[in-house]
């Protein structure tokens, strides 16, 4: 008998049909004898369209702790629900809020961080026979606030929740059939990858791949969670995500990652004196805006220009932020562009091989496409450029490092949400 956690994410409960579905692969697992914790997100398009309402009500920046109580709802149907299709298959069952199963956060609207899990409540209704079902992407402060973990934050849920209650394996069911060598439904060809490092999946999710939460990566790796990918459409074996993954001969890049929520911001005609980089970015830091790619370019007639990239969500607030240190900084102008895109090659071979990265500039470039920004770490190059040009820059990618399979990738679930 295995302790076993249980994700199932939007399009899996996309309606009553699915999440009936999911129900029944729940119970038969339980049925095995097997302790399950479900952790479900939200059915369908849910978030986005509380999103969208939200817009349509608020005619200022809506307030962040409101935008939590508002998206933590669509989980909420979602627990209820799978509880009474459990139930209605005869089997025990019972729903938990984040905060009811002691999921604790810091105080940060919107992308909080997971502090402390007190799973006692979670672990006595498993041993009181139920499947629980817990909400993904929801926590709790100390204060009794309500907070989400970010777009995609029920990945985190359920790996963390894995890592707290010590249970045997922590299951990922979406709508593909594991972790591709990238997105399957840009690239036809992509691999489906049997296993994958922590190292290299965490880079692909920070750099962008959906599929996984970087957050949820991370706790896999820290606590060694062994973590599965799999469909919750078909009984595939799915990807397994680990600390060491092997990798086939002649292949140096495990996968490619884009990421279309970049914008990028130029500050230019900075007065040339020691430490205005650190200006710039403590004022960001002060504001919890994350900064990506920076680039200074050298200094002409006593004035230098800064270049970096925020998410497209951050950059109202990071040119407020910079307007606001203008006269501690001294600078001409502030410029922004979207319609950016951030391509990347991830692959734990890469430090050992030389002209990984040079590959990728002589692909792009081939394909008549100027790249704006460059970075590199040892297992991963990225290039932003112009997102229109996007599928063609990462099939040409694919193909050149040798990623192509012969066969069209089997995407299990539904294309029509994209
Ligand atoms: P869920 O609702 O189950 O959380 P997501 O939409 O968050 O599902 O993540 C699954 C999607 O991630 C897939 O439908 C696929 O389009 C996308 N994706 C991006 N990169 C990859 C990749 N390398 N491997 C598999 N799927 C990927
Ligand atoms: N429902 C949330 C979202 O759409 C969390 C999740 O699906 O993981 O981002
Ligand atoms: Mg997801």
């Amino acid at each position: 008998m295995s302790l076993i956690v249980m994700k199932f994410g939007g399009s899996s409960v996309g309606d009553a049909e699915r999440m009936k579905r999911v129900a029944g692969r729940i119970a038969e697992v339980s049925a095995q004898g097997h302790k399950c914790v479900v952790v479900v997100s939200a059915m369908g398009d849910t978030t986005d369209d509380l999103i969208d309402l939200s817009k349509q009500i608020c005619t200022i920046t809506p307030p962040a702790r409101e935008m939590d109580m508002l998206l933590t709802t669509g989980e909420q149907v979602s627990v209820a629900l799978l509880s009474m299709a459990i139930q209605s298959l005869g089997q025990k069952a019972v729903s938990f809020t984040g905060w009811q199963a002691g999921m604790y956060t810091e105080a940060v609207h919107g992308k909080a961080r997971i502090t402390d899990i007190q799973p006692e409540r979670v672990l006595k209704a498993l041993d009181a026979g139920n499947v629980v079902i817990v909400a993904g992407f929801q926590g709790m402060t100390e204060e009794g606030e309500i907070t989400t973990l970010g777009r995609g934050g029920s990945d985190t849920t359920a790996v963390a929740l894995a890592a707290a209650i010590q249970a045997d394996v922590c299951e990922i069911f979406t709508d593909v059939d594991g972790v591709y060598s990238t997105d399957p439904r840009v690239v036809k060809v992509a691999r489906k990858l049997n296993e994958i490092s922590y190292d290299e999946m965490l880079e692909l999710a920070n750099l962008g791949a959906a599929v996984l939460h970087p957050r949820a990566v991370e706790y896999a790796k820290n606590y060694n969670v062994p973590l599965v990918v799999r469909s919750s459409f078909n009984h595939n074996p799915g990807t397994n995500v680990k600390e060491e993954a092997a990798m086939e001969q002649g292949i140096v890049v495990r996968g490619i990652a884009y990421d279309k929520n970049v914008a990028r911001i130029s500050i230019l005609g900075v007065e040339e004196k020691p430490g205005q980089l650190a200006k710039v970015f403590t004022a960001l830091a002060k504001e919890q805006i994350d900064v990506d790619i920076i680039v200074q370019s050298g200094t002409r007639d006593g004035q230098a220009d800064f270049s970096f990239t925020v998410s497209l969500g951050d950059k109202e607030k990071a040119l407020q932020v910079i307007e606001g240190i203008r006269g501690a900084v001294g600078f001409r102008e502030v410029t922004s562009e979207e319609n950016l895109v951030k391509v990347s090659i991830v692959g734990a071979g890469m430090v050992s091989t030389p002209g990984v990265a040079a590959k990728m500039f002589e692909v792009i470039s081939d394909l008549g496409i100027s790249i704006n920004m460059v970075s590199t770490s040892e297992i991963k190059t990225s290039c932003v450029i112009d997102n229109n040009r996007l599928n063609e820059v990462v099939q040409a990618l694919h193909t050149a490092y040798g990623l192509d399979t012969d066969k069209a990738a089997f995407v299990g679930g539904p294309s029509e949400r994209r």
